[in-house]
């Protein structure tokens, strides 16, 4: 019965070197365009991150993937053989979701079609870098995060800070 098959792959995924690959089972719903400082140090430039459920991954080569904590509350992968950024993931999210930049997708291996673009994150003027001016192209815009995510973010935080104890 088609119940005890496995979910069909509908995308894979690779790092530039190709040493890191994914596959997934279920197509990105949403991307959105991070243009933090932190991101543009990581990937040269704002970073589109496709938005997936942990269990929907799987990898099937991560030899070279290291993670790296780039604040108190995230931690991001990338290849450490060619530096090509794999994952983003918030610890609050975790052991559910996760973010992958899009433009590691293998474009030919996927079955539907990915969605466009959808918001942009880190908008206000001191959030991001002065050289990266957004398109007005009538996307939702956040100056950081969305409430409901700064929620869960500030939540975590404080879970943190009183299970250290005294
Ligand atoms: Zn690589
Ligand atoms: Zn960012």
């Amino acid at each position: 019965m088609s119940g005890t098959k496995d979910a069909e792959t509908l995308f894979t995924a690779s790092c530039q070197c190709g040493s890191v690959r994914f596959t997934g089972t279920e197509l990105p719903r949403t991307l959105t365009q991070c243009h933090c400082r932190t991101c543009c140090k990581i990937s040269g430039v704002p970073c589109t991150w496709a938005s997936a459920k942990i269990s929907a991954l799987k990898f099937t080569h991560q030899d070279t993937l290291v993670e790296y904590h780039s604040s108190d509350i995230a931690k991001r992968g990338h290849c450490s053989r060619c530096g090509s950024v794999i994952f983003m993931q918030y610890h609050f999210r975790l052991p559910n979701d996760t973010d992958f930049p899009v433009g590691i997708i293998d474009e030919d291996s996927v079955k539907g079609s990915l969605p466009s673009l959808t918001s942009h994150i880190y908008c206000a003027e001191a959030s991001k870098p002065r050289w990266d001016s957004i398109p007005e192209d009538g996307l939702k815009r956040w100056d950081t995060m969305p409430p409901e995510f700064l929620k869960d973010a500030d939540r975590w935080r404080s879970e943190q800070a009183s299970s250290a104890g005294p």
